[in-house]
């Protein structure tokens, strides 16, 4: 009873659609416990958002829900069976160390996933300890929030709360469990798991799950398989560019990995480039650069395709008029990306209107940007802050006229200088998680308990478009030692 109140009290509004899903979606469990669970972060602004009380939760109570020991009223915890192409190759997997608890309904009548990472063994745990680390789910709490607050769509992060048991990788870690948001947890994968081990009335079963919950305009009548295609399709065509505008390598593309709602989601080895290369890879398991920034796009079509493989009993009767459909979304897919890239670039440059020489002025810079391996992030910020003159491409003769170039190219439009800098400002942040200032805030918090460092980075994340003169240390590139960064997958 008295645990029900401290429920009511946190404002945990489960609904449980998913459970209500064919039972081979899933498996219905609990989270394992912990020792002595303790939150070490918590996000009250995303809290609020989801109608939960931060006063209630940032509590002895509330640790034990984010550490599994204790499930919530109303709560209906299960891991979730997906499938998917890991670099290429089909895997059966499933939620081998998560749970999800339930859907949250906000106070606004969103519905949203929450999910536990690192609860613990499920039957899709494989030869994996069900568990997580500390310092890699700090990492997705870091930059799955510097990516909301970049405007780009992505799950959450609510809390992390360490377990206080040690855990073995290469090394003995603290153990500790993410509470993660979510429009879903659907992924590409999930269909790849129905269309192998699932009948045509499941896969039904779960396209029309994945329509009603994503896609609630798409019509009853008309191919709405070919309409959640198509949606997904266009999704993950904003997304992806959104990732390249931006320089991120979200590094372990899988189609476990691609979320039907269109949010980044998975954060593992992850990292934003900085010298421009469109070859930059920092997976230190990435060794053929399947997943390096300039081939996200290509991924991202390669994944849709094996989606569309899945959807093909339900887009025709036909199989190779199915297959004619599904192409032709591939094709819209490409046309989508190329179109939202060269208006993001556009903006990037500050740029109005639409030239034919756009497209040309935009890969020039890029183009020396690479040759002067000019950070990605400061160059474009430089030029927002008219700063031109202080990118690493210095006064380099064809720099210069390259600026020269888009000097008359801006004085062909009406918008004056004020404008064009804000458009360019808001297209082009200022600050990004830096991997050095991660790797920093990472391990003051995991080795020494210091959380300030994380606290004042995510807070300077929190406004990344601005230029605020006392974040400077955000801003600046790492300085060249020589060394690649490298990021690992052994979460
Ligand atoms: P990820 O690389 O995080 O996308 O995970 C790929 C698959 O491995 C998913 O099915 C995870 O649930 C599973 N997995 C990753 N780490 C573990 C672990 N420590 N224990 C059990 N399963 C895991
Ligand atoms: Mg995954």
């Amino acid at each position: 009873m008295k645990e029900n109140l401290i429920d009511l009290a946190a404002g945990w509004n489960f609904d449980n659609s998913y459970a209500r899903l064919p039972g081979d979606f899933f498996t219905r469990m609990n989270p394992a416990p912990v020792r002595s669970p303790r939150i070490v972060i918590f996000n009250e602004p995303l809290a609020l958002f989801l109608g939960l009380s931060a006063e209630a939760l940032q509590t002895p109570e509330g640790a034990e829900i984010f550490a599994g020991n204790r499930v919530p009223e109303g709560a209906d915890p299960l891991a979730q069976a997906y499938a998917g192409h890991q670099f290429g190759h089909f895997t059966m997997l499933g939620d081998g160390r998560a749970l999800l608890l339930g859907e949250q309904i906000t106070p606004r009548g969103e519905r949203v996933d929450i999910q536990l990472k690192g609860s613990g063994r499920t039957p899709y745990s494989r030869r994996g300890d069900g568990r997580a680390a500390l310092g890699p789910m700090l990492r997705e709490y870091i930059i799955s929030e510097a990516m909301h607050a970049l405007g780009i769509p992505t799950t959450r992060s609510l809390a992390v709360a360490a377990t206080g048991e040690t855990i073995y990788r290469e090394t003995d870690l603290p153990g500790a469990v993410l509470t993660r948001v979510a429009a879903s947890h659907l992924r590409v994968g999930t269909f790849e798991y129905a269309a192998q081990w699932a009948d045509e009335a499941e896969l039904r079963a779960l396209a029309d799950y994945t329509l009603e919950r994503h896609y609630p305009e798409a019509e009853a009548g008309g191919n709405r398989y070919l309409t959640l295609l198509r949606e997904v399709a266009m999704r993950q065509a904003a997304l992806i560019t959104r990732w390249m505008l931006v320089g991120f390598i979200h590094g372990v593309m899988n189609t476990d990995n691609m979320a039907l709602s269109g949010e980044t989601i998975d954060y593992g080895p992850c990292a934003f480039m900085d010298a421009y290369d469109p070859a930059t890879v920092f997976s230190s398991i990435d060794t053929q650069g399947r997943y390096a920034y300039g081939n996200q796009p290509h991924i991202g079509a390669w994944n849709l395709a094996r989606f569309a493989e899945t959807l093909l009993p339900l887009l025709h009767e036909d199989g190779e008029q199915g297959v004619k459909l599904a192409e032709d979304v591939l094709a819209e897919y490409h046309e989508e990306y190329d179109r939202r890239w060269l208006a993001g670039m556009r903006a990037k440059l500050g740029l109005f209107r639409e030239e034919p020489e756009d497209r040309a002025l935009a890969e020039e810079l890029l183009g020396l940007m690479q040759k002067h391996r000019a950070d990605y992030t400061s160059t474009f910020r430089l030029l927002a802050d008219g700063k031109a003159e202080e990118t690493a491409m210095g006064d380099s003769p064809e720099y210069r006229a390259w600026l020269t170039r888009r000097q008359a190219r801006l004085a062909r439009q009406q918008e004056g200088p004020e404008a064009v800098q804000r458009l360019m400002q808001s297209s082009s942040p200022a600050v990004i998680p830096r991997n050095h200032r991660v790797e920093e805030a990472l391990e003051a918090a995991v080795q020494d308990g210091d959380f300030g460092v994380m606290e004042r980075l995510l807070d300077a994340l929190r406004s990344p478009y601005e230029s605020v003169p006392e974040r400077t240390e955000y801003c600046t590139a790492p300085a060249a030692n020589g060394r690649p960064y490298r990021t690992f997958c052994g979460t």
